[in-house]
């Protein structure tokens, strides 16, 4: 499943990179997101009513919360999404793109010398360059991930 959101969702988008998902989200024009996510066969995920009412032809869901905690919730709930723990850090948070594994030595002098000491998964995103590696945000996710499944 992927997903199209629109401009008050940037953290919940990111929320969903997280997790692995493909999410487009767009600070566009509302005509072109409405467009990409029919191209593309996305969701659309919104919170703008006149978006959501707009959208025929579109998988819709539109949201009332604010806080991007429970946002993801209601997401996962209305569409039934799992965290799948393989799938999480998978993409890049920054652009949506599939990452790619490397060694820590592609990254050595990128990254911080003590993350280069300290970790030994590492990933790149082939689109935008960006380098990535789970650390402290990992566990605090796998927390985070618990506490929604465990609802
Ligand atoms: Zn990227």
């Amino acid at each position: 499943m992927k997903f199209a959101l629109d401009r008050p969702l940037g953290k919940l988008a990111k929320w969903l990179r997280i997790l692995g998902f493909d999410a487009l989200y767009w600070r566009g024009d509302e005509g072109e997101l409405l467009e990409r996510a029919r191209a593309e066969g996305r969701v659309l995920i919104t919170k703008t009513r006149r978006l959501a009412e707009g959208a025929e032809g579109l998988k819709v869901l539109f949201l009332e919360e604010d806080n991007p905690f429970f946002q993801l919730r209601r997401v996962m709930e209305a569409l039934g999404l799992k965290a799948e723990s393989g799938r999480v850090f998978s993409r890049c948070l920054r652009c949506n793109t599939p990452l790619q594994e490397v060694s820590p030595e592609e990254v050595q002098g990128e990254v911080p010398d003590y993350v280069f000491r300290t970790q030994e998964r590492f990933s790149r995103c082939p689109s935008c360059g960006k380098v990535f590696w789970p650390g402290s945000h990992y566990e605090r996710m796998l927390e985070l991930l618990r506490e929604l499944e465990g609802r």
